[in-house]
């Protein structure tokens, strides 16, 4: 019985405490795939924890017990999921985790404070969360880093409470508490005196908004005048869909890679380069594949399965780890399969929605959850939206010099960013095609409370759901925080409306309330 999609109730799992009270019943195949996944990230957990350097930094740096609860992500990713979409999911996972401790173990390796590997670090350059690392395509031999991501970004997806902390160090020392929790969360890592020291430079960029450039100057402060580490600022253009500044924005990709030859002293590589363009555009394509496969009606990679994975394979990793192009044809693959086969993630699909804006961090299955709950298909998401355009792949002169703008284009255009800046066009107007594209009923718009660039447009999003009939359900949220905004009360904005104006009844009741505040 279990075997089939919705066979079980899963708000039945949730005790009110950090974990849930039993595995999900899969029927046989599933639930051993399932297990197999559990037990090689426990065995991934396992040998990171091992290391006498890491122990050393589980110690050190308040932020990595949240690490304890990867288990418990992987299992929020994969509830209620069966057979391809399963499987999807895990490769995703598996992946992501992966990647996630190698930039761990890199960043402990060169931390003066924990490996102090001298060498390893002249061959680091660090960049933020914020910011494409593709301006890196064409170094193999220096890496680029993130502190960010494994103290701030991804510790939220493992427990939700996992930055209140940092964002209270942030106020405490007398900056703006309306600022967005993201960039707060940084810059209280950076004020605690809480991040890995290590690189031969850093590179900031200014994205994504106001909040994230104040962010970056407290940052920037401590690298620069405690740490002694150079930081070299990348000024993108905001208007990123304006011709006019292309060429400036690919003398700014020039002028980054002088700063890491200069610091670094390693030469730039078009081989490499063009291996990663290629892989680049690998991911584009698929991804491209994949969305429209999500217009018909039989989507296949979407919500979770969609988001989390973009975000890594276009922003991290930007074509410099071959396994991701690996994980593309395979998902590519089981989308195929499923698609043939007429197969859907939920036993029933009501609604087809695009989700907006930037979601909630600490929330961030709730797209799976939409699916479960109520037959909402998240056909695709905002920060899911990025390039669509090829790259120059192959090596030749003209192509070296096209290398530059599809650089500054991805970097202009990375994620969030190229839609909370760019104008009306990218916020608002796509936004309608995609409905019509996708044949979508439904918007699901995040509005994340401390995002001016976004709040500011509420009346005109109103407006024209208005006139096009579509129907929108506005999810307020506070990002990394849920003091501000709860799980449930991000819960609530979506059942009330599916109650009062739609008037279903949820296809898993067991899902419309649950006790999981205290949830990781
Ligand atoms: S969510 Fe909005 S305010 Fe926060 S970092 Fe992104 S653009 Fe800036």
């Amino acid at each position: 019985m279990a075997k089939e999609i919705g066979a079980e109730e899963l708000g039945r799992f949730i005790t009110g405490g950090k974990v849930k009270s039993r595995r999900e019943w899969r029927g046989i195949e599933d639930t051993l795939y399932d297990y197999s996944r559990w037990l090689y990230i426990m065995a991934q957990l396992g040998g990171f924890i091992m290391k006498p350097r890491n122990i050393k930094a589980m110690f050190r740096y308040r932020w990595m017990a949240n690490y304890l609860g990867v288990p418990a992500m992987v299992d929020r990713h994969t509830q209620g999921l069966r057979g391809p979409y399963l499987r999807m999911a895990h490769l995703e996972q598996d992946l992501v985790v992966y990647d996630v401790a190698k930039l761990l173990d890199n960043l402990f390796r060169g931390d003066r404070r924990i490996g102090n590997d001298e060498e390893f670090s002249k061959k680091v350059i660090l960049f933020d969360e914020n910011e494409m690392t593709s301006v890196m395509m064409g170094f193999p031999t220096v890496k680029g880093l993130s502190r960010e991501t494994p103290s701030t970004y991804v510790p939220v997806l493992l427990n939700q409470k996992a930055v209140l902390h940092y964002i209270d160090v942030c106020q405490e020392y007398g900056l703006p508490g309306d600022v967005c929790p993201m960039p707060a969360a940084e810059a209280g890592v950076s004020i605690d005196d809480d991040a890995p020291i290590l690189g031969a430079g850093a590179i900031q960029c200014n994205t994504t908004c106001d909040g994230s450039l104040l962010s970056n100057g407290v940052i920037g402060k401590r690298l620069e005048v405690e740490d002694g580490i150079p930081i070299f600022q990348m000024a993108a253009p905001l208007r990123h869909q304006e011709d006019d500044v292309q060429e400036y924005a690919a003398q700014e990709i020039k002028n980054a890679i002088a700063f890491v030859e200069e610091r670094t002293g390693e030469k730039w590589d078009w081989n490499y380069y063009f291996e990663c363009a290629k892989r680049v555009n690998i991911a584009t394509r698929a991804r491209l594949y994949w969305l429209d496969m999500n217009k018909t009606d039989y989507p296949q990679v979407f919500g979770s399965n969609l988001a989390l994975y973009t975000e890594t394979n276009y922003m991290a990793i930007s074509g410099k780890v071959a396994a991701f192009a690996d994980v593309d044809q395979k998902l590519t693959e089981l989308a195929d399969y499923a698609y043939k086969n007429k197969m859907m993630m939920a036993k029933e699909y009501r609604h087809r929605a695009i989700v907006w804006g930037v979601q909630s961090h600490f929330y961030f299955d709730f797209l799976l959850w939409l699916v479960n709950c109520w037959g909402i298909v998240p056909l695709t998401d905002m920060l899911s939206m990025v390039n669509t355009r090829m790259i120059a792949e192959e090596d030749t002169p003209e192509n070296r010099e096209q290398a530059y703008r599809d650089m500054a284009w991805l970097t202009e255009n990375m994620i969030m960013r190229n839609r909370t800046h760019g104008g009306y066009k990218v916020l608002l107007d796509q936004l309608w095609e995609y409905c019509e594209e996708f044949n979508a009923d439904t918007v699901i718009l995040w509005e994340h409370m401390a995002c001016k660039a976004l709040t500011g447009m509420h009346g005109q999003f109103e407006e024209k759901a208005r006139e096009k009939g579509i129907h929108l359900i506005w999810v307020s949220h506070d990002l990394f925080d849920p003091r501000i905004v709860s799980r449930q009360e991000i819960r609530d904005q979506i059942n009330n409306y599916m109650r009062t104006v739609f008037r279903e009844e949820p296809l898993d009741p067991s899902l419309e309330v649950l006790d999981d505040d205290n949830a990781w």
